[in-house]
Order: C-alpha cells, then sequence, then structure tokens
C-alpha cells in the first residue's frame, strides 16, 4: 500500500475503518480493508461516492460488489487513469495555446507584409527626402514591432515546448505506474492481457512456440493467518523475485492477481516449459522464510503451477483456462507440483512424479 498519510492519521483512519467494517458486518479482508479505508480516509473520492451511493440504497455489500470495485479502482489503476485524463486536459491546454500564438503570428506576419508592399508603391512615386525619411521611419518602426513580437512568441513556443515534454515524461510514468503491480513491482494483470494478446498474435503469424505458467502459491491462507498479511506481503515479493531472477529475455512474469502469477514464454516448447517451471518450484521451496524483526523461522511455502502450450488460433481465454485447470488438476494432486498439459503423451510424468516427490 502506499498511502502518504503520516503513522498518527494512517492509525486513526485504521481504527475508523475497522469500526466501518463491523458496523456494516463486513468481513475484514485485506480486500475490504482497502476498499473501506479509501471510504474513510476519501482518498478516492469516486470510491467514496459510489460506497455512500451503496449504503444509502440499503443493497448488500456482497463479495461480487466487492470484488468489482476493486477491480474498478485498485487493479485496473482507476487512479492512474484519472491522472491520465488529467494530464490529457493539460495537454490540450498547452496544444490550444501553442494554436493561438501561431494564429496570431501569421495575423502579424500578414499585417507586416501588407505595411512593407504599401511603403513599397509609395516610394516608387515619392518626390522628396522628406517624404522618404518619414517612409524609412514607418518601416523601421513595423520592422522593431515585429521582431519584438517574434522574440516574444519564440519565447512562448519554447515554454509550451517545454511543458508538453514535461507531460509527455508524466505521461510515461503513469503508463509504467499503470501496468505494474504496486506490491511485487511484476507486471499486473492488465499488462498480462497485452502481453498474451501480443505473444499470441506474434506465435500466430511466426508458428513459433508459446507456453504459459499459471501458478498459485499454496495454503497461502494458513500462511497469512499464522504469520499475518505484512508478513504474507513480503511472500508475495519473494515469489516475484523468484520469477524474475529466474526468467530471462522475452519471457514475462507477472502478478495475475492475488497470490497468483503467470509467466508467459514465447519461443518455448512444453518440454522446457515445464523444466522452467519446476525450476521455479524448487526454487521458492528452497527459500527459508524468516521473520525480518526477529530473525524467526517461518519455514517455507510452495507453490503449484500448471503449464500449457497455445494452439495456433485458439482464442487467449482458452489458452489461459488451460493453464489454469492444469493448476488447479496440481492443487488437487496434492499441491507443490507441475502439471502439463498432455504430459504423459510428452512423456513428462516420470518428471512430474519425481517432482511431486
Ligand atoms: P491453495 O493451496 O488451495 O491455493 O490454498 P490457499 O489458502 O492458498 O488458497 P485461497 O485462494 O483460499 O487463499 C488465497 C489467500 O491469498 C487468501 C488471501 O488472504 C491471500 N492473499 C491474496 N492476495 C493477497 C495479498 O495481496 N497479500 C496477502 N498477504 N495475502 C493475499
Ligand atoms: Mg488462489
Ligand atoms: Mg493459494
Amino acid at each position: 500500500m502506499h498511502y502518504l498519510e503520516d503513522f498518527m492519521v494512517a492509525k486513526e483512519y485504521g481504527q475508523q475503518t475497522f469500526e466501518k467494517l463491523v458496523e456494516l458486518n463486513i468481513a475484514p479482508t485485506p480486500q475490504n480493508f482497502e476498499i473501506w479505508y479509501s471510504w474513510v480516509s476519501n482518498r478516492i473520492p469516486k470510491l467514496k461516492k459510489d460506497l455512500d451511493a451503496l449504503i444509502a440504497s440499503n443493497l448488500p455489500y456482497t463479495e461480487n460488489v466487492a470484488n468489482e470495485l476493486y477491480e474498478q479502482y485498485f487493479v485496473s489503476n482507476a487512479e492512474a487513469s484519472a491522472t491520465v485524463l488529467e494530464v490529457g486536459d493539460r495537454l490540450q491546454i498547452q496544444l490550444d495555446a501553442m494554436m493561438e500564438n501561431i494564429a496570431s503570428a501569421t495575423a502579424d506576419t500578414s499585417a507586416y507584409g501588407s505595411t512593407l508592399a504599401e511603403a513599397g508603391g509609395q516610394l516608387a512615386k515619392l518626390q522628396d527626402g522628406e517624404g522618404a525619411a518619414s517612409m524609412i521611419e514607418t518601416l523601421v518602426t513595423a520592422t522593431h514591432k515585429m521582431q519584438s513580437r517574434t522574440a516574444e512568441l519564440e519565447k512562448r513556443l519554447e515554454d509550451s515546448n517545454n511543458e508538453v515534454k514535461d507531460l509527455r515524461s508524466d505521461l510515461d510514468t503513469i503508463r509504467k505506474e499503470a501496468l505494474t503491480d504496486q506490491l511485487t513491482a511484476l507486471p499486473n494483470r492488465k499488462a498480462f492481457d497485452q502481453v498474451m494478446q501480443n505473444e499470441t498474435a506474434r506465435a500466430l503469424e511466426s508458428k513459433s512456440d508459446l507456453c504459459l505458467l499459471f501458478t498459485d502459491i499454496d495454503h497461502f491462507k494458513k500462511f497469512n493467518d499464522t504469520w499475518g498479511h505484512q508478513t504474507g506481503d513480503n511472500v508475495l515479493r519473494l515469489v516475484a523475485r523468484t520469477l524474475q531472477n529466474n526468467t530471462k529475455g522475452q519471457d514475462t512474469p507477472a502478478r495475475y492477481g492475488g497470490e497468483e502469477f503467470a509467466v508467459v514464454l514465447p519461443n518455448t516448447d512444453i518440454v522446457n516449459a515445464e523444466k522452467l517451471a519446476d525450476q521455479l518450484r524448487t526454487s521458492v521451496k528452497s527459500k527459508k522464510l524468516q521473520r525480518k524483526s526477529t530473525g524467526e523461522d517461518l519455514g517455507n511455502v510452495t507453490i503449484s503451477i500448471g503449464v500449457a502450450q497455445y494452439k495456433p488460433g485458439e482464442p487467449v481465454e482458452d489458452f489461459v483456462h488451460r493453464a489454469d485447470t492444469c493448476l488447479y488438476a496440481a492443487k488437487r494432486a496434492g499441491r507443490d507440483r507441475v502439471i502439463c498439459e498432455g504430459a504423459e503423451e510428452l512423456g513428462l510424468v516420470e518428471d512430474l512424479k519425481k517432482g511431486a516427490a
């Protein structure tokens, strides 16, 4: 979480959030806590409005409602979207100002052109030196005016240009944030969806292999219940780091949601995907967990992994669903193991049995 309130304020908000949850008879899960903390602190005004409307309507606050709100305001990073809109508005203002400057410069230039043309016409008819002197004076004045107008315009365009550059860099940052999971710094669900769209299209076009790993931490609820959510969060970071450290190049590990992660593996066949999955499984399992503050031994966690290979042309959802089905087969088979789709035909069964041992 990235709240900016200082400790005392956060503590007060935390207590109020808890009281509100109890008052409304809502389970104080991390998700509900985050949603109602935002209500108490009014950190996301639109979410507060939605919740107020919900309270006023007396409609039940079901798990579905909670999931939808969470998806809308936290997972899809609506705050970032709002900032994107705001930056978009600022950009529009700068562009409008530039267009206005250019339009007024065009008008000035054409007025200056007319002065010159007029002077040229009159010059031909001039009889005496005095007339010529006053004509030259008019031209000098018009030229000076034009010069200072041009300098002023250049300055304004430069300012606008700098502002646009800043906005572009803000937008880049926002774009990155909108695609990054805040807890683990891995690509988030939205980024995963984009990568899957791109990679399935690429695999189809170049007739290359593409595999997907789906992984979920075993008995994580129990871990959280035993050691607390903050320690649970550290485990999520650890798993994320393990995925990151064991993949490279075009591979994309992502946080799919909660304690589920995915790894997209372009140019990788199922045999190699299975090997990598097993390497990830053993790597996570080998980590001895310790509470940072006290050094207390927390044992270890294990993960289950499902592996599927892309069938050219199939919808992305089907591909994801097959990897997910393998993951749940791994859970049912006892956890701490890798299950590959079509493992038996591929002769991977022995490896899987070893993995499960
Ligand atoms: P299984 O082996 O079947 O996967 O059991 P499980 O307990 O891991 O599965 P379940 O889906 O019942 O529980 C998932 C838990 O993950 C529940 C929730 O408390 C925890 N969780 C999800 N997201 C987060 C998070 O961001 N931080 C922490 N600390 N826990 C999370
Ligand atoms: Mg789960
Ligand atoms: Mg789990």
